[in-house]
């Protein structure tokens, strides 16, 4: 607390990042990071970059990059937008779609950035409920009472709406901007990035922190009609405008340029996953339907404070949350085959 801070300053919680404790012992399980390194291309990209062309700013519009990402969408570079991580592109989009308008609506368990965005930039929001199995029922947000936002798969619970169900929900809600958070798409193949085609009011923002490998880059994007994207070219250039390094937009397009590579270690991690449940439920543990890289377990016999602190101990971070309906929970995020035996050695002892 300062005299000098704002009041709203004086008012924000702001956001909680996992812990990034690392340590040759530690098995990090706390931030849904990729086990696996980039692609060698991308290595060898970021190793390219001369120092000329650090000695100058970057190119503000990250030309080529947004091109590499429009072709492989089929989608026009005019369509597509890239910022320092989504949590950047997200806090541009709440500036330019959701302030100075109708409450934003947000599903009650989901991403917890979305109400630190509205306390800082003072958006007025509504929560939707999740039913009791923690999926997201499209119709519970109200039709034309204000902008959406939700993550898809939803994060911590992992699971995931249907592209048919959110085209629905694009047909009811066409006076309002619709943001689907993809930051876990890459574990869903469920992306309604084609559909920006056809839903002027659809923002998609996606990651190449996940399954990409790049949480280190800082490194989002959005796809949307050219008019969401302006908007958010226009409030970027009202903030900054070199957010994306040059590494980090080397680094972009060489792994936008090495599919087999990203589709290899995607694949890896869904059978990681595939075992991991099996393994969990062996264990009396309830998980989630999972489309994510993380899976959402209820541990047995209200154990999951206690089991967290013991993981711990063993050097295994995990998410855990106090707050009611989320208390008996564990998010893992899903690691190397060997991360994941350490985590049940661990519950096991
Ligand atoms: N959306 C969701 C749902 C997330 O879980 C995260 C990662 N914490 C992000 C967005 C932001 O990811 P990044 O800034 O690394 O792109």
């Amino acid at each position: 607390m300062s005299p000098y801070w704002t009041p709203t300053v004086n008012r924000l919680t702001p956001y909680v990042p996992g812990e990034q404790r690392s340590g040759v012992d530690i098995v990090k399980l706390n931030t849904n990071e990729n086990p696996y390194p980039p692609s060698p291309e991308v290595l060898k990209a970021i190793r390219a970059v001369q120092g000329d062309q650090i000695r100058r700013y970057p190119d503000p519009e990250s030309t080529e990059l947004r091109h590499t990402l429009a072709r492989y969408h089929d989608l026009d570079s005019s369509q597509v937008f890239v910022g320092n991580g989504s949590d950047e592109v997200l806090a541009l989009a709440f500036l330019a779609f959701f302030t100075d308008t109708k409450p934003l609506q947000y599903p009650a368990i989901s991403y917890s950035f979305y109400p630190v965005y509205c306390q800082l930039y003072g958006i007025e929001s509504n929560t939707v409920a999740l039913e009791s199995d923690f999926s997201l029922d499209l119709d519970r947000f109200e039709t034309d009472a204000g902008p959406i936002i939700f993550p898809n798969p939803n994060a911590p619970t992992a699971r995931a709406v249907s592209v048919s169900e959110i085209k629905k929900l694009l047909e009811q809600q066409q006076q309002s901007v619709v943001v689907v958070d993809e930051a876990y798409v890459d574990f869903a193949g469920q992306s309604v990035v084609p559909l920006v085609k056809h839903y002027p009011n659809l923002l998609v923002s996606q990651t190449f922190s996940k399954g990409r490998s790049l949480a280190g880059m800082r490194l989002g994007v959005a796809f949307g009609d050219d008019q969401l994207i302006e908007g958010l070219q226009r409030v970027k250039n009202s903030f900054n405008s070199y957010p994306v390094d040059v590494y980090a937009q080397a680094a972009g397009k060489a792994s936008m340029n090495d599919e087999a590579y990203f589709q290899r270690t995607v694949q890896t991690i869904l059978q990681t996953r595939e075992n991991t449940v099996h393994e969990l439920q062996q264990r009396g543990f309830q998980v989630l339907p999972s489309s994510a890289n993380f899976v959402f377990a209820k541990a047995p016999d209200n154990t999951a404070a206690s089991l967290f602190e013991k993981l711990n101990r063993c050097g295994i971070l995990v998410r855990y949350w106090s707050q009611p309906h989320l208390r008996d929970w564990l998010r893992i995020s899903i690691g190397t085959p060997g991360d994941m035996q350490s985590l049940m050695s661990c519950i096991d002892a």
